[in-house]
């Protein structure tokens, strides 16, 4: 249930209605948005309403009972956009547009640097590159873990990048928040609901990529998870799904992007390198993903493709990154982005 204030509501009307929910144990999620102030009651409505008649407490617009079962997440909850603040001029979301790009897998500082040079150059604002690697075979490369994040903070030190690196395990959760300025949490943890609430007990902005098989009110309420233990700062990524289609790796599911900008006030990310898993589809499903309104891409970049340890067929050699960027411009330009 949210409780929307009048344009002209006071201070004083809002501490009100906070405190009416605070007394009945609940808790009152706030958004001051630019016109109006949204307050959400998170827990037993029905234990507020036996107990207050909103409607009638001076200031209160109106009240609207909130159906989904995820809240925060929800853009009744919070009509303006979340905005992820990096620090150093970068942020996700709003008019903002982000790129992160860099190699599937951390293999070697020297791999990292070349690859951080590369996304440097391309004007990529975050590094992404996994230390701890969710493999389908057991006998795959499985990442470098922690010294993998050593590596990353590394180019971050030398590159002034953001980072960004996957966890897969509440213990690799633990070494990245000494590292990392966002915690990517993949699709196939996307469901892994210990990681989700320990994500949510960090103060790191959280990547949330969507399972891959996931509806979209599976992926938001798996958002409430984090959201809910007290981390608001959380960014989607649609990285394609699985379908019956096998010309590409998955399909990228572009109509998530205007879904989610309709139901959600978080700011989401296109994948297009898991997505098709195609080096050449890279280019074209980019620009969909900016037509469509996503707030920024994650692209794979490796200094050699062809020697990279884990998903060569997609990673884009540093030539074709920089190639790729300067063709996305007008693009990111026409939709009115910063970048
Ligand atoms: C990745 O980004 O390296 C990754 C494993 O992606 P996904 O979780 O989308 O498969
Ligand atoms: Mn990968």
């Amino acid at each position: 249930m949210i409780i929307v204030m009048k344009p002209n509501a006071t201070a004083a009307e809002i501490k009100n209605v906070e405190n009416s929910i605070i007394l009945c144990g609940l808790f009152p999620h706030v958004s001051n948005g630019e016109h109006v102030t949204i307050i959400g009651v998170v827990g037993n409505k029905k234990l507020y309403l036996e107990k207050n008649s909103p409607e009638s407490f001076p200031g209160v617009e109106k009240v609207v009972q909130v159906s989904e079962s995820y809240k925060l997440a929800n853009k009744k909850f919070k009509a303006d956009p979340t905005i992820i603040d990096l620090g150093d001029g970068v942020k996700i979301g709003g008019d903002n547009f982000v790129i992160m790009a860099g190699p599937c897998a951390v293999e070697s500082l020297e791999q990292l640097l070349e690859s951080a040079e590369a996304a440097k150059n391309a004007g990529a604002q975050i590094l992404r590159g996994g230390a701890y690697k969710p493999r389908t075979s057991p006998y795959a490369f499985q990442g470098l873990e922690e010294k993998g994040l050593e590596y990353m903070a590394e180019a971050r030190e030398r590159t002034g990048l953001k980072i960004i690196s996957e966890v897969t395990s509440v213990n690799a959760l633990e070494a990245a928040v000494n590292y990392v300025d966002i915690i990517q949490i993949g699709a196939r943890n996307m469901q892994n609901f210990e990681l989700l609430k320990a994500a949510g007990r960090t103060n790191i902005p959280v990547m949330l990529k969507r399972g891959i098989s996931a509806t979209i009110d599976e992926w938001l309420n798996a958002a409430e998870y984090i959201m809910s233990g007290g981390n608001e700062n959380v960014i989607l990524c649609e990285r394609g799904i699985r379908t019956y289609e096998t010309s590409t790796r998955n399909t990228l599911d572009i109509s998530a992007v205007p879904v989610i900008k309709e139901k959600s006030h978080l700011p989401i990310i296109v994948d297009p390198s898991h997505a098709s898993g195609v080096r050449k589809y890279v280019a074209p499903l980019s620009k969909a993903a900016i037509a469509a309104g996503s707030d920024g891409l994650m692209i794979e970049v490796h200094p050699n493709p062809a020697c990279a340890l884990s998903d060569g067929p997609q990673s884009l050699n540093p030539d074709e990154f920089i190639q790729l960027t300067n063709e996305l411009k007008p693009f990111i330009n026409l939709v009115g982005r910063k970048f």
